[in-house]
């Protein structure tokens, strides 16, 4: 029984969950993590106390384990709130670094807060990449713009993202790194949607690279963001993380993050049949929204992740996501990260569907604990709403 909060439940039917690339549920494993290094470290890390060097002990471990799962060294790890954070950290260190004129190329995209991290500190000189149709970053046209330079010099960084959070598109993201190492360019990855869900491997030779933990089971406001050495960060006030990221540690935080990642890490085995899972769960959904379509369809995607373009009710104000929200099922109509605002989304423009069809464009992402039968129970709910509304 709650304290503090009054939970409502309306439904007839069980609520099923599809927004994890939103925020999953706390995993349990981070919970019990969360809660051990709450009680057992309530130092600060920053004091000299034995109370505050157990605390940095404790946030030294998690980093260690981090590092070795990235494959960089500890004092590359930066512990942040998320991924929002660590982004405007990178492009604001970026353009302190700098030349006056450099620019940056960043794809097209990328979540909102590359894109506009990025345009507030190198206004006007963000060059955009292109996607394909399917919605994979075209590796051709990016490696034609970085021979060709950027205001006749060297962009001062390149940003793909791992896996796309719209879409699931998995981007050649390891491609783009080596091809900017090749040409001495520091590479930027957003792995938020990929760390939990694929293996780590490869990530930790990326100059910048970060992800927030609450995709994939830790507590949220948990992050981290591997950088070079030099990095100013963005944050003043005090000389945590190595004078990187001022403020007290999130101790908890980090031990959340960490017994999360672990906690996937030892299910990707598991990724084949979640594959099978989500190939039957579009099946599925298809059948019952004849006139439907999958958005990159035929290109490498999460296996958690399922872009449904819906056919068109009768009201077109009627919006999917909240006809099926009606029925229990939580949905998203594209990045929940723009908290509601409703705007036509980047990515699909991007991908070249239209400002009509986009609109109807459904995003259902699933977790570890998803089932097939909860896909049914969505399929299902899909196709009565469709009955009632078309
Ligand atoms: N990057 C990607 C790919 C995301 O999906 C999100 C959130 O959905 C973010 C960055 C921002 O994460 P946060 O809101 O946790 O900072």
């Amino acid at each position: 029984m709650s304290l503090l909060f009054h939970v409502e439940h309306p439904f007839s039917q069980p609520m099923l969950y599809f927004d994890h690339n939103a925020t999953a549920p706390l995993s349990p494993a981070a919970r019990a993590a969360w809660l051990e290094a709450q009680e057992l470290f309530p130092g600060n890390p920053a004091s000299t106390h034995w109370a505050g060097r157990r605390a940095e002990a404790a946030l030294e471990t998690s980093r260690a384990w981090l590092a070795g799962w990235l494959g960089c060294g500890d004092a590359d790890l930066v512990f942040t709130s998320g991924a929002t954070e660590a982004a405007n950290a990178v492009f604001a260190h970026l353009a302190h670094s700098a030349g006056r004129t450099a620019g940056v190329m960043v794809s097209a995209v990328e979540h909102p807060c590359v894109l506009e991290a990025a345009e507030r500190w190198f206004p006007s000189r963000v060059v955009r990449l292109p996607v394909l149709s399917g919605g994979v970053l075209d590796l051709d046209a990016a490696s034609g713009l970085l021979r060709g330079g950027f205001n006749a010099g060297r962009p001062a960084a390149v940003a793909l993202m791992a896996a796309n959070n719209e879409t699931g598109v998995i981007q050649p993201w390891a491609a783009l790194r080596d091809l900017c190492r090749e040409r001495d360019i520091p590479f930027i990855c957003d792995a938020t949607q990929w760390v939990g869900r694929l293996p780590a491997e490869g990530l930790g030779e990326c100059a910048f690279l970060f992800a927030s933990g609450h995709k994939s089971g830790a507590p949220v406001g948990t992050g981290f963001l591997k950088v070079p050495r030099g990095f100013t960060g963005l944050l003043s006030g005090g000389d945590q993380e190595d004078g990187r990221r001022a403020g007290t540690q999130n101790v908890a935080g980090a031990a959340g993050l960490v017994a999360a990642l672990r906690e996937c890490e030892g299910l990707l085995d598991g990724v084949p049949a979640r594959l099978e899972m989500r190939g039957e769960a579009e099946r599925l959904l298809l059948e019952a929204l004849p006139g439907g379509r999958i958005v990159g369809a035929g290109v490498e995607r999460l296996w958690n992740t399922v872009s449904l373009l819906a056919p068109e009710l009768a009201d077109c104000r009627q919006r999917w996501v909240v006809r099926l929200d009606a029925t229990g099922v939580a949905g998203s109509s594209g990045s929940a990260c723009a908290s509601g605002r409703e705007q036509s989304s980047h990515v699909l423009r991007a991908m070249g569907v239209g400002a009509g069809e986009s609109d109807r464009v459904l995003r259902l992402s699933s977790g570890w604990g998803t089932s097939l039968e909860d896909w049914r129970g969505v399929a299902e709910r899909m196709a009565a709403v469709f009955e009632r509304w078309r």
